[in-house]
């Protein structure tokens, strides 16, 4: 036990080392630039830089890198080396403060989005102190924000940042309305459950499709998928346990605090949860996990997939934003209290969300809008793309019975009011509650389930923070204007549930009902990205973001060109990694077949005029009409790939991809499972999902 104890963040220049190594009044300086978000003052950014450099290179570390998360969706980092040239023709190690506050990597390899033109091109990292400094591969990793060089932001952290100052501030003023000045800070915590799935690397090699796309673009459903739900929870076979094993370790030397492990519901599939922290720090440690996941899977002979719908027919990956908000006195704003006036407060920044949810579904929506996610929603076998909010019955009881002043059920038939009563205990999330919400409360938090495996958490908590910063600064500006606070309240939080309770349903979201009663409700149904992302630069966002400085204008519409792009980009790798796979692989291996079962009649036919040769002249017939429709499939998919690559308007263009391409691929696709189904093992040209989900 001690061992997990030592290891924990033992690569990380945490606290506690900063404390050991720094002089007093330097660290005491560095801990009020943490907490308030002040500027770091040159000369003590020059000590911390030869401390943590000293720290480094006794872990064996000999390079220092900027690491950040430009738009790619993924980190990137440029490794530099201490070394200096010294007096005697030999190196010293040095590492300077204005290394470690500023970077200047050359952006322009980098999606910006028209942001930034080349000959400006260069951009500049600066640190997150708040998140620390940690060694992988022997390298200083220092988390740094990427911006261009007039500030706009060209990575997912300064947005997120942003948005944790906007919450903070709003948040601050409704607590101090509740007298609550004790508080100097109030952060958002995530805790983002990761699953993925775990596939030989030997077979996945052998897919084109795997390699390029990471999803199959092909592939017959094997007789067994996950229908008897016998995966779930179930015991960890000893390879993807030892696997799971050194990865906790790896993690733990990082000091994030992986907790949770288990097999998931989709053969091969397995979910990773850490407890969670403050949203700056889930976020860059979430983006490590998914790094190292894929490095230990490879140590395994495994490769690690965080493609949100790997494989079809079973379920797709998503990463459960578990999101709360917490005071730095250690107060979780999202749990109900104990008094009356702290019950008042929780449903004060409940109703925040749920007015937040309701006029903000688009950009939650377009917050977890991409390609790859467009498998998991609103397609045919994963949950609608409709955003609601699960409260769960008991506190559904609480708000109507605010809102209309009739004795609640559910509480010994008494009339519920603000500040008067102590709500009844909620029960708080058990894994058999509502698990088909996109949006659940769960006792102390909410857990937004739409996101898919392989995004950044990053986008969707910048929208969450930023729509409830809004909603607490509207409450805000009602509420101090008010003489009697009570009733102001009162009066606010009725109103709240009376305008926006349309957004609240507890019941099965996967049911077609629900399609049709969210549709009567008058709630968006985006079902897919294209149709989701012009939502995001609607005026009434860019104002929101605007007002809270956390997107300009112009950051908005370059993040809404980078989005559009990349869905086609995506699309357009897929449909040409099918075609190669249909007409260099999928083709002549059926025709192969098709020559062998014709080769065989024949034969059988010299040897013995009476044979029958039914089942030949069956399987080629159907095969060789297969291959027809796989042929012209191809073709026709190849003619609209080069209509839609054309179109000039990239919304246009991103339609026509939807449109067209997109459903062609699925015709292509059906026409080749169909011929995988009739085909001989030993002639299909790539592992089977039979091979993919079951051999590990
Ligand atoms: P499950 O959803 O599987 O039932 P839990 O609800 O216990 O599991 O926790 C899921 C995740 O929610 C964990 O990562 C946990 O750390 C996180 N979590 C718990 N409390 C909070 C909070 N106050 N803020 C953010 N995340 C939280
Ligand atoms: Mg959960």
């Amino acid at each position: 036990m001690s061992r997990v104890t030592e290891i924990f963040g033992s690569m990380v220049f945490n606290d506690s080392v900063m404390k050991e190594r720094l002089p007093k009044e330097t660290y005491q300086a560095l801990k009020r630039t943490m907490n308030e978000g002040r500027h770091l003052d040159p000369h003590i950014a020059g000590i911390v830089a030869n401390e943590m450099k000293n720290w480094a290179i006794e872990k064996g570390a000999t390079h220092y890198t900027h690491w950040f998360q430009p738009m790619t969706g993924v980190t990137a980092e440029k490794h530099d080396s201490f070394i200096s040239p010294g007096a005697d023709g030999g190196v010293i190690m040095e590492f300077s403060g204005k290394e470690l506050i500023k970077g200047e990597p050359d952006a322009s390899s980098f999606p910006s989005g028209g942001l930034r033109a080349t000959f400006e091109a260069r951009g500049y990292t600066a640190w997150d102190p708040t998140s620390y400094a940690f060694i992988k591969d022997g390298t200083l990793c220092i988390p740094t924000a990427f911006c261009s060089y007039c500030g706009e932001a060209l990575d997912k952290k300064t947005p997120l940042l942003r948005s944790m100052q906007a919450i903070n501030k709003q948040a601050l003023r409704i607590l101090r309305l509740f007298g609550r000045v004790e508080v100097g800070r109030v952060d958002t915590t995530v805790g983002p459950e990761q699953e993925y799935f775990l596939i030989d690397r030997a077979l996945y090699e052998q897919r084109k499709d795997l390699l390029y796309t990471r999803r199959t673009l092909f592939g017959a459903r094997p007789p067994k998928g996950q229908e008897l739900e016998d995966h779930y929870f179930g015991a960890i076979r000893l390879r993807v346990s030892a696997f799971m094993k050194e990865l906790d370790e790896e993690l733990w030397k990082l000091g994030i605090l992986a907790k949770t492990k288990h097999n998931e519901v989709a053969p091969a599939q397995h979910e990773l949860a850490p407890i969670f922290s403050t949203t700056n720090i889930a976020a860059d440690h979430n983006q490590l996990t998914m790094e190292i996941m894929k490095k230990v899977a490879k140590r395994h002979g495994l490769v690690c997939i965080f493609q949100e719908k790997p494989f079809a027919g079973v379920n797709g990956s998503g990463k459960h934003n578990n999101w709360s908000l917490s005071t730095d006195t250690g107060l979780n704003l999202l749990e109900p209290g104990e008094s009356p006036q702290d019950n008042a407060q929780f449903l004060l920044f409940l109703s925040a969300v749920i007015k937040a949810v309701d006029e903000y579904q688009d950009l939650l929506r377009v917050s977890v809008a991409s390609a790859g996610n467009d498998h998991r929603l609103g397609a045919n076998e994963a949950p609608p793309a409709i955003i609601s909010l699960f409260l769960g019955d008991e506190l559904t009881a609480v708000l109507k019975s605010i809102e209309t002043g009739q004795p609640c059920d559910t509480v010994d038939r008494t009339e519920m009011r603000i500040g008067v009563h102590v709500l009844p205990s909620l029960p708080k999330d058990t894994t058999d509650r509502n698990r088909t919400s996109p949006f659940a409360f769960t006792g102390n938090k909410f857990e937004f389930r739409m996101l898919g495996a392989a995004a950044s958490i990053s986008g969707p908590n910048t929208v969450l923070n930023t729509i409830v910063a809004e909603e607490l600064g509207q409450f805000a500006d009602e509420l101090e204007k008010a003489d009697d606070f009570t009733a102001a309240l009162n009066t606010l939080i009725r109103r709240v549930i009376r305008e926006h309770k349309r957004i609240i349903f507890n019941g099965n979201n996967y049911s077609d009902d629900w399609v049709e009663e969210a549709q009567r409700r008058g709630l968006l149904n985006l079902k897919s990205t294209v149709d989701a992302l012009p939502c995001f630069v609607a005026d009434k966002n860019v104002d929101l973001f605007a007002r809270h400085k956390v997107f300009s204008r112009e950051e908005m519409v370059s993040r809404y060109e980078i989005l559009l792009e990349n869905y086609q980009k995506v699309l357009h790798i897929e449909a040409l990694t099918m075609l190669d796979m249909a007409r260099k692989d999928i083709l002549p291996a059926v025709e192969n077949y098709i020559r062998d079962l014709s080769d065989t009649a024949l034969s059988k036919k010299t040897l013995s005029p009476q044979a029958s040769c039914t089942v030949e002249e069956e399987l080629v017939t159907c095969l060789s009409a297969l291959c027809s429709c796989v042929y012209h499939k191809a073709q026709e998919l190849d003619r609209a790939l080069l209509d839609a690559h054309a179109v000039e308007d990239t919304r246009e263009r991103a339609a026509r991809y939807h449109d067209m391409v997109f459903t062609l691929m699925q015709e292509l696709r059906a026409a080749a499972d169909e011929m995988e189904l009739h085909t001989a093992a030993k002639y299909w040209p790539f592992p089977t999902y039979g091979d993919l989900l079951f051999r590990v």
